[in-house]
């Protein structure tokens, strides 16, 4: 059978005038800026002004993930949609979209099939220009760090010790090493230096984590820029750089006002990748969406040992949010992959492959259900490729080992397919819990990182490289080891291999260095090989999109 693309389906969805969604969300239009006709911003004095009781709060997450990624923001989208059609007030909070993974491997990231958010092609390119102005943020604070030195240097900045590094938003390997500054005395001074894709930069935690403009300006002031010749830390502070930086950023710090196909109100805002940063959209738009619904259904990114741990013990922490509910999304594909079956085969039946990658399921959801003590349902995000028999063994061996689970139907049927899932989530989120973290604050770095690798990845511990040891030492030394950790790792396993599939048992995970982002506010850990600036494949998607003579973008999935 031949299914409509994505972008086909967006494209012939009759969207409401975005005045139509906010009035629906119940933002009055004096704090709505819109940005053409299906866009908006919210004013962030809503927040404040509005003396609204908070609605209940979603996490979506996944089990670990296929390179396709498992549905989490179409089963987000359609749960949303779902809840909807049970006559409840429901907001959606999404990420925003990165060029990097559109023009790379998995293409766009505002849902698929019949759930999605629109429009589409805006919001995985452009659409409001936050990831610019993240950018323009992030390398403004690189020159004025680089010109800081050239003229002379009052600091006293040792350059083989800067932290800070340029950023683009693209999947650009080329530029993850790079020696600038060349050229003579006039052309600055040589260095090597390299760049991160923008939603790894420390600017988009930033602006994910912080509460309003004054707390942005005080982490931007806050954020490390590199250690002086006696090993003292510089801050953008320091360089005087906060005001700029946060005039750049005072409408991306806005959240963006979309909506569902079934024109659910979408607020869609901040990106960061939850393998290499922290994974989930801004506070300010969760807490919006909070506001606003009676529900708020959010996601999480990749799977719930990176996403949903970092949006639970750090997010959560941080902002004094309190999840209802979670739904951990799975999929017979990945199922069968975490069970042996190679990509090119996971359109075949093979009931025994899944049942051999089951237990990769069972981990996650045991994580959230005795670790983070919240309430858990399994969405099976139903594919056509998915035979009976396969969905079948799936909810049988979940219903065998008391686990919750839904069958979702959302990506072929909208909030229809939905609805199941809908029910129980909503009866979850009247079940009280009594939300915990994976690791209390005052353990020491390590500490923290042996809890997270026992308890999250079932692992047998960390092991610090003599560099990342030297790392931990000095951190402590300048008061940051009571920070939450993020952990950069891949999202293909969850060991630091991503040839270890399902649950794998009896490994370690190495870090190689620690750096700790001040402004964001937690400690990154960079695991095994993983990059900050990601590459394109062989055949990136970019070599399929293209334009029409009336402007109609075809192949953004
Ligand atoms: P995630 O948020 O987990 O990365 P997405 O929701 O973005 O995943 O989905 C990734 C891709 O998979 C999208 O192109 C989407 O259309 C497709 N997809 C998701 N669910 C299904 C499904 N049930 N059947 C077929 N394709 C699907
Ligand atoms: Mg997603």
């Amino acid at each position: 059978m031949n299914y409509k693309s994505d972008i086909e389906i967006a494209q012939e969805t009759v969207m409401e005038p975005i005045t139509e969604i906010a009035k629906t969300a119940g933002i009055e239009e004096n704090y709505l800026e819109q940005y053409g006709r299906y866009k908006a911003k919210i004013d962030y004095n809503l927040l404040k002004a509005k003396n609204l009781e908070d609605g209940k709060l979603v996490l979506v997450t996944a089990i670990t993930p296929t390179p396709a990624g498992e549905g989490k923001t179409t089963t987000t989208v359609g749960l949303a949609d779902g809840m909807k059609r049970l006559g409840k007030n429901v907001m959606v909070a999404l990420r925003e979209p990165s060029l990097g993974p559109v023009f790379g491997i998995k293409g766009g990231a505002a849902g698929g099939g019949y759930a999605q958010v629109v429009p589409m092609e805006d919001i995985n390119l452009h659409f409001t220009g936050d990831m610019h102005a993240i950018g323009a943020a992030n390398n403004l604070l690189a020159a004025m760090l680089d010109n800081h030195i050239y003229q002379g240097n009052a600091l006293n900045i040792d350059p083989r010790r800067i932290t800070w590094k340029r950023c683009v938003d693209m999947n650009d390997r080329q530029l993850r090493f790079v020696t600038d500054g060349l050229g003579g005395r006039v052309n600055g001074v040589p260095r090597e230096d390299g760049y991160d894709i923008t939603v790894a930069s420390e600017v988009m935690a930033v602006l994910c984590l912080a509460n309003d403009i004054t707390d942005l300006k005080k982490r931007l002031a806050s954020i490390i820029v590199g250690y002086t010749y006696d090993e003292k830390p510089v801050t953008a502070g320091d360089l005087h750089a906060e005001g700029a930086m946060t005039a750049l950023l005072k409408d991306a710090l806005k959240p963006n006002l979309v909506q569902t196909l079934e024109h659910t109100p979408a607020i869609v805002h901040g990106g960061p990748f939850a393998n290499i940063a922290h994974g989930c959209n801004s506070v300010i738009a969760t807490k919006m969406a909070m506001k606003l619904g009676d529900y708020a259904v959010t996601e999480a990114g990749f799977g719930a040992d990176l996403g949903a741990e970092k949006f639970l013990d750090i997010k959560c922490r941080m902002a004094g949010l309190v999840p209802s509910a979670v739904v951990v999304v799975a999929t017979v594909r990945a199922l069968k992959n975490h069970g042996g079956v190679a990509k090119e085969q996971l359109n075949e039946e093979n009931l025994e492959a899944l049942e051999k990658g089951i237990p990769n399921l069972l981990q996650h959801v045991e994580n959230i259900k005795n670790v983070y003590k919240l309430p858990c349902v399994v969405a099976i995000n139903a594919f056509p490729t998915d035979t009976k028999a396969e969905l079948d063994l799936v909810e049988r061996k979940c219903n065998e080992l008391g686990v919750n689970v839904a069958l979702s139907e959302v990506w072929a049927k909208g909030g229809q397919g939905g609805i199941a899932l809908a029910k129980e989530v909503i009866r979850l989120c009247e079940e009280p819990n009594e939300f915990s973290q994976s690791y209390e604050l005052d353990l020491s770095i390590e500490e923290k990182l042996n809890a997270i690798v026992k308890k999250i990845y079932h692992g047998d511990g960390v092991v610090l490289t003599a560099n990342a040891k030297k790392q931990a030492d000095k951190l402590t030394e300048l008061g940051f080891d009571k920070l939450p950790i993020c952990v950069a790792k891949t999202q293909y396993s969850f060991s630091d291999d991503m040839t270890l599939k399902g649950a794998p048992k009896g490994f370690k995970v190495t870090v190689r260095e620690l750096k700790v982002s001040a402004g964001a506010g937690f400690i990154v850990a960079l695991t095994g090989n993983i990059m900050t600036m990601p590459g394109l494949p062989k055949i990136p998607a970019a070599e399929r999109i293209d334009v029409d003579e009336s402007g109609k973008i075809s192949g953004l999935f």
